[in-house]
């Protein structure tokens, strides 16, 4: 009697990386997955819209054997939609994302799937901080997990990367998910279940260049904030409201000081100071005003990505049929 063996999915999302596949591959990824006993594996490599031989290079696997997948978007994406791509297509009981270009070491895949045995529903990689290339990335990275936290997103541990394995039960929860502006690793945190972390050195690259640079990160970043937070609207409201607080008592304190009591303290607050004052008290009304009306549009906006109010664990739910 054969026992059939669970298939797990791993998706690599791949843009102009010629110079890494075929080390990549033969000497990093497909060598691991040999050696790993008791499941079968689907490769699906989502092409991102390469404009170099990637495509041939992938192609030469997929001609070999039909567990290796090619899933070609027809332009460039972004990452972002690759992998979403990727889980969309994938069959596995558990999905594993993987970069293509050796960052993140296939080595460690036996320790994730370990841990998705042992019961957690997502395995995440974190990298540790200080192997990111370049001072002005790191301290970015750090910055903006400081500021991620602050904002009130506690789901995503900083260093968090798209190295994950993700049991089925979570891919189907998010593939229904809509919305546009997505950061794959805030959603799978925000979906919740149970997590497990694995920290890992984040090499460097086997060849080539990383496509994502400071300017495209920096939007990465910007999205991340405007998908999961409103924080930043409602700081303007209070810097707002604290103008107009202020400016209200300077301007109290001119009319007792200078017209009731008579300028005791001397100052000779002509017209012009007295129209700072007013004009300043009216700018706090406009910060107030834009930040409620930019709440608004947060409503609409949370409304029109169209989340699920809430996620239900299939497996942890008792007598009903869900
Ligand atoms: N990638 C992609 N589409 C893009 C940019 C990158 O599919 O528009 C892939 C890339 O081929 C690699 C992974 O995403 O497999 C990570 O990209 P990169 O190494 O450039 O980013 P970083 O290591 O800085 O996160
Ligand atoms: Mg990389």
């Amino acid at each position: 009697m054969s026992i059939i063996e669970p298939l797990i999915s791993i998706v690599v999302p791949i843009h102009n990386e010629q110079e890494v596949l075929p080390e990549f591959l033969d000497h990093n990824l497909l060598p691991e997955l040999e050696k790993i006993e008791n499941y079968k594996f689907e490769v699906i490599f989502v092409d991102d819209g390469s404009t170099d031989k990637s495509i041939d290079i992938i192609k030469k696997y997929t001609d070999k054997s039909n567990k290796y997948k090619l899933l070609a978007l027809s332009r460039n994406f972004g990452k972002e939609a690759a992998l979403s791509a990727g889980l969309r297509y994938a069959k596995g009981k558990a999905v594993l994302t993987i970069d293509a270009d050796g960052q993140q070491p296939p080595s460690l895949i036996p320790k994730f799937i370990e841990k998705w045995e042992q019961g957690a529903e997502v395995v995440t990689g974190v990298r540790d901080h200080f192997t990111k290339h370049g001072f002005i990335q790191r301290k970015g990275s750090k910055l903006f997990y400081w500021l991620l936290r602050r904002m009130g997103n506690k789901h995503t541990v900083p260093g968090s990367t798209d190295y994950r394995l993700i049991d089925r039960a979570v891919v189907d929860e998010f593939n229904r998910l809509s919305e546009h502006n997505r950061i794959t690793r805030g959603l799978i945190d925000w979906l919740g279940f149970k997590q497990e972390y694995i920290k890992y050195t984040y090499g460097a690259r086997i060849a080539g260049k990383p496509s994502y640079n400071l300017s495209k990160l920096f939007h990465l970043a910007v999205d991340s904030f405007i998908s999961m937070s409103t924080t930043p609207l409602v700081i303007f409201g209070y810097i707002g409201a604290i103008i107009t607080v202020l400016s209200f008592l300077l301007g109290i304190f001119v009319i007792v000081q200078q017209y009731i009591l008579g300028d005791p303290l001397g100052l000779y607050w002509n017209g012009a100071v007295q129209m700072a004052i007013f004009i300043t008290f009216l700018v706090g009304l406009v910060l107030i005003s834009q930040a409620i009306s930019a709440l608004y549009i947060s409503h609409i906006h949370a409304e029109t990505q169209g989340r699920p109010l809430y996620i239900v664990d299939k497996k942890a739910s008792q007598n009903l049929k869900v």
